[in-house]
C-alpha cells in the first residue's frame, strides 16, 4: 500500500489490533445468533510526510452500511463549543447576510443554526439522510452527499462559493484526503476562510491513546502534515489553535496560499513542539505499540484479580473507543458482566465483538459494583460527578487510559 497523501510505500507500522468488528456496530440480541465481521484494524505511518493512516482491506465501504448515526446536539458541551465558535468566527470575519458558510459533515445542524439566527447563508453537507433531515427541520439547506472536488466543482457552477468553510472531526475520517483538501480550496471564495477541527496525533501518541484507532477514522493528523496536504494544494495555513476536545484537538485556519493575510507565530511554535516531541523520527511511532499493550495487559490483570478476589466489576460509557480497548484486550462478559450508557439508542443492544450487554445507568444502583471502568476517558469527570453516589457503597471509579488508574476521585 502506498501513503494517501505523497504515494510513498508504507512500510512501518504505527500500531496492529489484530481484527475487529466496527466500532459503532453495535448488536441487537437477534444479531447474537449470527456470524460477526471482523476486519483488520492495522495503521501505518508515512516515513516520508508522516501521515498515519490506517492500512486499507477489502471491503471497506461495508463499514458505512450501519444505521448507527451520532446526534451531535445529544451533547451539551458540544453545542457550546459549536455556539462560541459561530460568535467568534460571525465577529471575526465579519460575517452577515451577504456571506455563506458551509460546513462538511453538518450533522444535525448543531452548529449551521447559529449562522442561520444571524441570518447569514449556510449550506450544509451531511451524507447521512437521518442527520440531514434534522438539519433541514432548523431551516438548514443541506445538501446529502459526499464532500469532494467533483462536489466542489458542482457548486462552483451553481454560483457557490464560500466566505467559511468548516470541518469539524470529518478530515480524519475521509479516505481520499488529498480529494477533499482539492474540494475545498476549489469551493473558497477569494479571502475566505477554512476551519478543520481533528484529533492532535501530538495526544494520541503522548498519552496512548490507542483506542482512539478504529476503522472509519483514516488518518491520525499532525499540524506538520495538514500543513503539508494543504500547500499540495495551493492553501496555506495561517493560524491554530490548540482544544481540549476529543482527548486534545486542533483547530487550523486555512486560506488561499497568496492571501494577505499574515501566518501567526502559533503555527511555527506548534510545530517546533512536535518536532521536539518525536513526531518527524520513526522511532516515536515505532515505540507506539509497547505502550498500548501496556494498556492491555493492565486492564486485563486488574479485570482479572478483581474476578479472583470476587469483587465486582462495571463500565461506564458505551463508547466507540471502548470496543477497541476491550476487543484488543479480549475483554468479554465473564470479565467485565456490563455496560452503562445514557443514551436510550444502545441500551439493550451489545457491544460489538465482546458481546457484553448494554443496561441503563439506573442498573448502577442495582447491581453495586465495587468499581466502574469509565470506558469515554475523555468525559471521565463528567460521568463521576453525576454517578457521585456510588460512593454510598464505596465504589472506585477506574480509567484504562493513559495508565490504569484505580484512584480517581471526583
Ligand atoms: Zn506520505
Amino acid at each position: 500500500m502506498n501513503c494517501r497523501h505523497c504515494g510513498t510505500p508504507l512500510e512501518h507500522t504505527f500500531l496492529d489490533l489484530g481484527f475487529a468488528p466496527p466500532s459503532n456496530a453495535y448488536l441487537r440480541e437477534v444479531d447474537l445468533f449470527q456470524p460477526e465481521k471482523y476486519y483488520p484494524l492495522k495503521v501505518k505511518v508515512c516515513d516520508k510526510c508522516w501521515l498515519v493512516q490506517t492500512e486499507d482491506y477489502a471491503q471497506a465501504n461495508e463499514l458505512f452500511d450501519s444505521d448507527y448515526a451520532y446526534f451531535s446536539s445529544t451533547s451539551v458541551g458540544w453545542l457550546k463549543h459549536a455556539s462560541e465558535y459561530a460568535e467568534k468566527m460571525i465577529k471575526e470575519l465579519n460575517l452577515g447576510s451577504n456571506s455563506l458558510v458551509i460546513e462538511v459533515a453538518s450533522n444535525d445542524g448543531y452548529l449551521l443554526k447559529n449562522f442561520v439566527a444571524n441570518n447569514i447563508n449556510c449550506l450544509g453537507i451531511e451524507p447521512t439522510a437521518s442527520t440531514a433531515s434534522a438539519a433541514e427541520k432548523l431551516g438548514i439547506p443541506v445538501l446529502s452527499e459526499f464532500f469532494g472536488e467533483s462536489l466542489a466543482k458542482q457548486l462552483v457552477i451553481n454560483g457557490k462559493k464560500a466566505d467559511l468553510i468548516v470541518g469539524n472531526n470529518v478530515f480524519a475520517h475521509v479516505p481520499d484526503i488529498n480529494d477533499f483538501t482539492q474540494g475545498l480550496r476549489t469551493v473558497l471564495k477569494s479571502g475566505g476562510t477554512i476551519t478543520l477541527e481533528f484529533p492532535h496525533l501530538l495526544q494520541l501518541i503522548r498519552y496512548t491513546q490507542f483506542d482512539t484507532v478504529y476503522h472509519e477514522h483514516f488518518s491520525y493528523l499532525s499540524l506538520f502534515t495538514v500543513k503539508k496536504i494543504f500547500e499540495s494544494v495551493g492553501l496555506r495555513i495561517y493560524h491554530v489553535e490548540e482544544l481540549s476536545t476529543h482527548g486534545g484537538s486542533l483547530r487550523v485556519y486555512g486560506c488561499h496560499k497568496e492571501d494577505l493575510r499574515h501566518t501567526t507565530d502559533a503555527v511555527e511554535k506548534l510545530l517546533d513542539e512536535e518536532r521536539h516531541c518525536g513526531l518527524q523520527s520513526l522511532d516515536t511511532y515505532q515505540r507506539f505499540q509497547v505502550g498500548a499493550d501496556k494498556i492491555k495487559d493492565d486492564l486485563l490483570l486488574f479485570l482479572i484479580e478483581k474476578k479472583r478476589e470476587g469483587k465486582k466489576v462495571g463500565a461506564y460509557g458505551a463508547a466507540a473507543k471502548g470496543n477497541t480497548l476491550l476487543n484488543y484486550a479480549g475483554v468479554r462478559p465473564d470479565l467485565l458482566p456490563y455496560v452503562c450508557d445514557a443514551a436510550p439508542a444502545k441500551q439493550g443492544k451489545f457491544m460489538p465483538g465482546s458481546h457484553i450487554p448494554i443496561l441503563s445507568p439506573a442498573m448502577i444502583k442495582e447491581k453495586k459494583p465495587d468499581y466502574i471502568v469509565i470506558l469515554p476517558w475523555n468525559i471521565s469527570k463528567e460521568v463521576m460527578s453525576q454517578n457521585y453516589y456510588v460512593k454510598e457503597w464505596g465504589a472506585k471509579f477506574v480509567l484504562a487510559v493513559p495508565i490504569l488508574n484505580l484512584e480517581s476521585e471526583v
